[in-house]
């Protein structure tokens, strides 16, 4: 399980503070597919950002099976993000963008490794894609090798933030399905941040709903349709009044 407790995270000096994530609190269980909603500077991406460790909270702890993480470097947390804009190595062909990572933060020998790519790149049906580099690729095969990069790893944990909103519309459609079930057959924790209503309410098992940094409601998608807690989740949702 993956716990978000209390976590708090605030930017500026002593003259100007932003509370940009505000005393949360989540339990995410194994598998789950948590979906992060909510408007532009809510607070989504930093929340990902304190997970994953590239931000660290002002106060609160993140907790993986129970053990605090939060002092510990993303790369020793057994989670891996995913970005919107991909975030590949240019210089690197896609199998070094995805063997990289591995090489990095685990011991294994060449040979696993190139296994481990190769098993990735089936997974994502990215094999033909191997040898070229990102700027050689299309948008969509860009987020594939970025989404083979972050299975490679076997994490405990997947963060997505906006990864499919640089696609276009149908290939958008095409990738959310697959991301669904490539999510199920992986059976991995999943924290996905997106601002699409439809993602919102069709991809997750359940829907956390920001607004200023805080928690308005989370439920699953019927849930927080039918039954919103306040004003702000009615009228994200267009929840009928
Ligand atoms: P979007 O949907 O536009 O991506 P978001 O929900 O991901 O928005 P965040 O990027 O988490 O929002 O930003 C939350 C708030 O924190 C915003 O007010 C933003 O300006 C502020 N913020 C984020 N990162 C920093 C930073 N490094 N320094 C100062 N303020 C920041
Ligand atoms: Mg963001």
């Amino acid at each position: 399980q993956l716990s978000l407790e209390n976590i708090t995270k605030e930017f500026g000096d002593d003259n100007e503070t932003i509370v940009a994530v505000d005393d949360l609190d989540i339990d995410i269980a194994d598998g789950e597919f948590l979906i992060l909603v909510g408007p532009s500077g809510c607070g989504k991406s930093t929340t990902l950002r304190c997970i994953a460790g590239l931000e660290q909270p002002t106060s609160g702890d993140i907790v993986l099976d129970g053990t605090p993480v939060t002092e510990r470097k993303p790369k020793d947390r057994n989670m891996a993000m995913v970005f919107q804009n991909y975030a590949l190595y240019p210089h690197m062909t896609a199998r070094e963008n995805m063997a990289f990572g591995l090489r990095m933060t685990t011991d294994l020998s060449n040979d696993e490794i190139d296994d481990r790519v190769m098993e990735a790149a089936t997974l994502m049906g990215i094999e033909d894609l191997l040898e070229k580099k990102p700027g050689e690729m299309s948008g969509g095969q860009q987020q594939r090798v970025a989404l083979g990069r972050a299975i490679v790893r076997d994490p405990e944990v997947f963060l997505m933030d906006e990864p499919l909103s640089n696609l276009d519309a149908k290939l958008r459609t095409t990738m959310r399905t697959e991301l669904q079930d490539l999510q199920q057959d992986l059976d991995v924790t999943t924290i996905y941040v997106t601002h699409d209503q439809t993602e919102a309410m069709t991809m997750g098992d359940r829907i956390a709903i920001l607004n200023d940094g805080e928690l308005q409601q989370i439920g699953t998608p019927e849930e927080c349709y039918s039954e919103p807690e306040n004003k702000f989740v009615a009228g994200f949702i267009g929840s009928p009044s």
